[in-house]
This record gives C-alpha cells, structure tokens and sequence, in this order.
C-alpha cells in the first residue's frame, strides 16, 4: 500500500487543532436556470433539422424518410431540469412552423403539424421522466425500453395520426392510413435515432471514444458496418442485406450504447441515400413504386435499432456493474488493510509486506531497514486530555510522520496502540537513522503541548534496524532489533533515535522507566 494513498499530505508545522480531517464542504450544485444561449442555438438547429426533414421528405415521392427534429428537441429536454422544459417546447414549436411556413405550407398547415409534433415531444418526456425518473438514463436497459415503446412506438403514432388528418384538410395527399404510415415511420426512425444520439453526444463518456488513443479503433471499428452498408447498398443485384448485422454486432460489443447509436445513423445516412436515389438491395422489390421501397428501407433500420439498442444497453449495464463491483472490491481491500483510526496501513498490512520486503531484499541481497516509532509518555497524555484527546493525537502524529516520509518508505503503519512502523526498502542503517531522525524532528515540530512532558511537548522515539536478510535469519530478527533500539531510545531519555547497532545490556533493558 503506498502511504501517499493512505493518508493525505500535512502540513508540518500543523496544529493539533488543525490536523483533524478538513469537512467535506463540497455541495453538488446543478444549474437549474435557462442558458439563453443553449436555446437559441437549440431554436436555429431545430430550424435547420426541420427545413432538412420537409426537403428530404419533397425529394423522396413525398415520404419524410426520417424526421428529426423531434427525437432531438426530446433528447435535449429530458437530459435537462423540468423548470427549464418550456421555453424549449417554445423554440421547438416555432422552429418547425418557420421551417414549414419557409418552405412554403400554408401557415394554418404548418401550426396544425407543430402542435401534433409538440404532442408527441411533450407527452414523451413528461411520462418517461415521471416513471423513469430525470433526467432520463437511455444508457439503462428498462428506461431505454420504456422510451422504444412510449417516445417510439407511441406518441409518434398519436402525432402522425394527428399529423396525417391535419394535413388531410388541406392537401389531397392520398388516402389517410398511406399518409399515417410514411409519417409515422419516418417519425419512428428520427426519435429512435437522433434521441439516443444526442442523449449520448451530452454524455462526457462519449468524448473518451474520440480521445486522441481511442479515435482510431473508433474509427476503425465504425467503418467496419460503414462500408458493408455501402457495399450492400451499392450493388443492386443481390439482397445481401444481411451482411451488415454482424458489422453492427462488432461494434455493439466494442465500442458499447455510443457507438451503436452512431453505427446505426451512419448505417441509416447511407442505406437511406442509396435508396432514395435508386440503389441498393430494396430495387429488388419489383412491382412497386419507390415509396415502398423506403417504407421497407425504415422497416429494416427501425429492426435494427430495435435489436441492437436494448443488446447495447444491456452490455453497458453489464460493463458499469462490472466496474463498480470492481471499485467496491478496491475500496473494501483499503478498508481491510488500512487503520481505521490513522488511515495508515494497519498491522495484517504491514506483517505481509514487510515479508514480501524481507525475501525480495534477500534476492536482491539488499539492506532491509525498520524503524519502530513509539509516543513517548502517551499515556500520561491521555490521562491529561481523555482518550479522544489521544486519538486526535495520534491521527496527528500519523499524518506527520506519512508526511515526512513521503516517497522514501515502503510502507508506514501503526503496529498497535500507538506505537508505528515504517519499512525502508534498500536502505542501509545510516540512512535509517537519518529519515528516523527527520521524522522525530516532524513531530517535535508539531508542538503539541504535553505537561507531562519534561519538554511541553509531545514527542516520539525510534528504534531502528537494518540488516541485508540471509537464509539463516528470518524477519523476526529484524522486528527483535528495532525494538530493543526502541527500548534503548527509551532508556537513553525518550525524544531520540537510536540504532540496535549499539549493544544494551540485557539487565539494562529491563529497568527501563517505563514500558513500550
Ligand atoms: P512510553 O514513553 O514509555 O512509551 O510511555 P507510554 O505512556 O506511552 O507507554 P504505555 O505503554 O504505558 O502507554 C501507552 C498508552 O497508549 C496506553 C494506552 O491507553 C494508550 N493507547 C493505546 N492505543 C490507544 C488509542 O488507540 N487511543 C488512545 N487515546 N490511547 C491509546
Ligand atoms: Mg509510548
Ligand atoms: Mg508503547
């Protein structure tokens, strides 16, 4: 465990007072006022994507082969908070009257379609939002099914009946359900679309795709059903339609819910230009007018879409549950290995890695070194501050010393009670000494006033080992050896760093003035 991870860097000269954890003040703030800006821009886009739809729809017998702009005024409101939805409604309904009016319906014509477009965007958010909560998560495998069935299958069935027997008023445009049909599915496809592809262009994960490491394979990976759509739709001797699932299941499994929204708009742009200019594998339908033949053109998008988008979901709920079973087995190892008091590494950590440290240093026949820290006359301390008094100080003196020891240990950790550990990889009892001593001087340093103290102040002593471990020793060695430098540094008067190089009597060791 890297002590950096463990606990956050401290100040040196911190005091007591300030060494407890900062509070969390940070308050989640979601902008919930209208962004002018946002709406004009959005009014302009819509305007465009409207006046794209009426040519489209002119250029191809009439049939609007896909409409676009509701799926989008869709996408954009139910990703934003409700307060804002009207002005959105507004810009949206006015958008679709200018473009109709541009382009030269008459004006009773063109309110009449943008109220039954209106009713298919409102209707579709208020009822997805209210029982699949906002904003709407199309990523999640039974919002997205609810939006296929309410915003897909049947507010736009409602909006081109609507539609179709406004337009009946005032144009003779064939029978009704012929005027439905188109209208509806090109209602279908545009929702089914352009909401889940401008859900997912607001998403920030969707810009990871296109990341200078990952545009490539994302490229890459998108051209693959690309030129198999353009390959089929440009031969128009066989149906070889077919090809183009596996080309799209590559992408479902490889690039997930964003990249097969865009394969299925890149697949729709070009089998819906080869067949409206009379290629492609649907000039096979003999016997029938090029209507039908977009007719089955959407079929076979609208299947598509509805295979693929629920599969794309699916994977993706699978992929966030994997990555937060995955996040929660991480943060309950921290847990298992780490101090709750400290947030140093506790003692199970510290045992196996100071065994891993001691056979690598035997391989490597490198020193090993340890220091044992011990507060010095801690119990006095607590019997003068009370026990959460002592815990505050500990917790002190543990961020002081992760700190002090900052890229040059292996590990820190508190062996118990409030005595700490620290292993130094390849480091020989000189340098030992020199980082303990460093680490006496940080939490000196602190100041934490301790009347029981001959000094006022809170202090540690260091025992310190090293040893370059042979087959003959085991790491007990090295654990018995800083703790006999403790108990020196204890004899000797507290406040020091002494080494296990210096030999102590053993009879001198047991009259040490107080314990460790
Ligand atoms: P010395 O300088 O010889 O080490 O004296 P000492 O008083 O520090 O040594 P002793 O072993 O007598 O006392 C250690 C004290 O540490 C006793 C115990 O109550 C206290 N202690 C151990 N763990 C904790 C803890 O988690 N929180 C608090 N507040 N006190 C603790
Ligand atoms: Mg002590
Ligand atoms: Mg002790």
């Amino acid at each position: 465990m890297d002590i950096s991870k463990t606990v956050g860097e401290a100040s040196l000269d911190v005091e007591l007072a300030h060494c407890a954890a900062p509070e969390t003040t940070y308050a989640q703030s979601r902008s919930e006022s209208i962004r002018w800006g946002h709406l004009t821009a959005t009014f302009f886009i819509l305007l465009l994507f409207s006046w794209l739809g009426i040519v489209l729809s002119r250029q191809s017998d009439g049939v609007a082969t896909i409409w676009f702009t509701n799926g989008l005024l869709f996408a954009l409101v139910v990703t934003r908070p409700k307060k804002t939805w009207i002005p959105y409604f507004i810009a949206g309904f006015l958008a679709d009257t200018l473009a109709d009016v541009l382009y030269g319906d008459p004006l009773r014509l063109a309110v009449g379609v943008s109220v039954a477009n209106s009713v298919e965007v409102i209707t579709s958010s208020v009822l997805l939002t209210r029982w699949f909560g906002s904003p709407l998560q199309l990523t999640k495998r039974v919002p997205l099914l609810g939006f296929l069935g309410v915003a897909v299958v049947g507010a736009t069935a409602v909006t081109s009946a609507l539609g179709a027997s406004w337009t009946m008023l005032f144009v003779n445009a064939g029978p009704w359900w012929m005027l439905f049909r188109t209208w509806y599915l090109g209602d279908v496809l545009g929702m089914a679309i352009i909401a889940p592809l401008v859900f997912i262009l607001q998403r920030p994960g969707f810009f990871t795709m296109l990341h200078s490491q990952q545009l490539p394979r994302t490229l890459l990976l998108l051209m693959v059903p690309a030129a198999a759509t353009a390959l089929v739709f440009s031969h128009s001797k066989d149906p070889l339609i077919f090809f183009i699932f596996p080309a799209l299941l590559l992408v479902v499994f490889r690039l997930g819910f964003p990249g097969t929204v865009l394969a299925v708009f890149v697949i729709a742009l070009i089998s819906i230009w080869f067949t409206v200019t009379g290629h492609g594998p649907l000039m096979l339908i003999t016997g029938t007018n090029l209507l039908h033949k977009i007719v089955v053109e959407q079929i076979f998008l609208a299947v598509a879409l509805f295979t693929f988008f629920p599969v794309a979901a699916l994977l993706e709920e699978r992929k966030a549950l994997e990555i937060s079973l995955q996040k929660s087995e991480l943060r309950y190892r921290e847990l298992a290995n780490a101090d709750a008091l400290t947030g140093l590494a506790n003692r199970r950590a510290f045992d196996e890695r100071l065994e891993v440290a001691w056979y690598r240093a035997m391989r490597e026949e490198q020193s090993l070194a340890l220091l044992l820290i011990d507060v010095d006359l801690f119990k006095a301390y607590n019997d003068l501050n009370g026990h959460v008094g002592g815990d505050e100080c500990l917790r002190c003196i543990a961020k002081v010393i992760a700190s002090a020891l900052q890229g040059k240990a292996e590990i820190a950790a508190r062996f118990g009670g409030e005595e700490f550990a620290v292993i130094l990889q390849n480091t020989t009892i000189e340098v030992a000494m020199q980082v303990g001593e460093d680490v006496r001087e940080a939490v000196a340093s602190l100041k934490v006033p301790h009347s029981g103290n001959q000094l006022g102040i809170q202090t540690i002593s260091v025992g310190v080992a090293a040893e370059v471990p042979n087959r003959n020793a085991t790491v007990i060695s090295l654990l018995t050896a800083s703790d006999h430098a403790l108990y020196r540094a204890k004899y000797l008067g507290r406040n020091r760093v002494e080494s296990a190089a210096a030999v102590m009597p053993k009879s001198e060791m047991f009259t040490a003035d107080s314990t460790v």
